[in-house]
């Protein structure tokens, strides 16, 4: 669906990534762990087409669905980025503009569990609600894949179990693929099918985890049976 292939990426002088090759699969849950600083932004900015400064390749594979109208890829920031004068409902339908699809941002406002806020302005969202209309936003695109960096980084631990279930149980339900990027090896080993991991400093991806590493299949198993029923 989307391979990614970079030999290398520098800022000036420095290179900030060499040798990366990377590629999800449909309905694939692929995670990028890294500590700070090691290249996750810069790798998944390049993923997404937000940055073309680099020697390498990226394609995106759209398939046969024949739906061209919708980019295939969407982006979650760390922080939510959304426009302080729009409402929730405009925030999510924010790539159509004025003439947005209401049906669809009402089921994604649902969706999300902000059911009573489509009319509030983000100024009067919590962090972790902000982050919601963020993911119900790039659901709107109806993306084949979902890149997110650090989206639940800036909330509260309780509301980041939360989220962290929400976007499994969104993008099981959609059988979109995503590559979440994040430092935290607890929600790397709950989200992932695939883990690539980057070193400090190093660049490059070190290991891939798929294959060889035990992880908590069953619970996440468990918790997406829940969640489906
Ligand atoms: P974090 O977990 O803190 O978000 P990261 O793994 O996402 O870190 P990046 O933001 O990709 O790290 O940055 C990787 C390296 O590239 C860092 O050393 C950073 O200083 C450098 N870098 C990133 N963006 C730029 C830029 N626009 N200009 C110069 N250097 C940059
Ligand atoms: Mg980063």
């Amino acid at each position: 669906l989307l391979d990614i292939d970079v030999r290398e990426k520098a800022f000036g002088k420095t290179i900030v990534l060499h040798d990366i090759k990377l590629s999800l699969d449909d309905s694939q849950a692929a995670v990028l762990l890294g500590p700070s600083g090691c290249g996750k932004s810069t790798l998944l900015r390049i993923a997404a087409g937000l940055d073309k400064q680099f020697s390498g390749s990226v394609s995106v594979k759209t398939g046969q669905d024949g739906n061209t109208k919708s980019p295939p890829v969407a982006f979650v920031f760390q922080e939510p980025r959304l426009m302080p004068w729009l409402t929730v409902s405009q925030n999510i339908g924010f790539a159509d503009g004025a003439k947005y699809d209401t049906g669809r941002v009402n089921g994604l406002i649902a969706d999300v569990g902000l059911t009573g806020h489509a009319a509030t302005l983000p100024k009067a969202l919590s962090g972790g609600m902000a982050q919601r209309v963020a993911i119900a936003r790039a659901l709107y695109t109806e993306p084949r894949i979902l890149l997110l960096d650090e989206p639940f980084s800036a909330v509260d631990a309780f509301t980041r179990m939360k989220l962290q279930d929400l976007v499994l149980k969104l993008v099981e339900q959609r059988g979109i693929s995503f590559l979440l990027v994040t430092h935290d090896i607890d929600e790397a080993l709950y989200l992932g099918d695939r883990i690539y991991v980057m070193g400090a400093g190093d660049g490059g991806i070190q290991h891939d985890l798929s294959v060889d590493v035990p992880r908590p299949r069953d619970r996440r198993a468990a918790r997406l049976a829940e969640l489906k029923s």
